[in-house]
């Protein structure tokens, strides 16, 4: 595992600074296409989710702001991880 330094945007919302960057892995074994997650981000203001093919999935990444309510959503623990893409197979959890 190695570190760097990297630049974030920070953004406002709720009263709080959220880093963006981050964004939700959602494992699609565990997803029971229940859209908790979908609905509650989109009233959010964000609306990063969709609902495709019965799965949640990352439609808009670039509007997260990381701020997790999609895993607090969710009712099978299909959304684990906040975490910056880097293009590499992530493992599987
Ligand atoms: S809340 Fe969880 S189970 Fe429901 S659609 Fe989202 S990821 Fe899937």
């Amino acid at each position: 595992m190695s570190s760097k330094t990297v630049q974030s945007n920070v953004v406002e919302a709720f009263g709080r600074e959220f880093v963006q960057g981050n964004v939700p892995e959602i494992n699609e074994v565990r997803c029971l296409g229940c859209s908790h997650c979908v609905v509650l981000c989109k009233k959010l203001g964000p609306n990063v989710l969709d609902l495709k093919e019965g799965v949640a999935v990352v439609a808009r990444p670039e509007n997260c702001i990381g701020d997790g309510a999609c895993m607090m959503a969710c009712p099978t623990k299909a959304i684990f991880l906040m975490s910056r893409p880097t293009g590499k197979k992530a493992t599987p959890f």
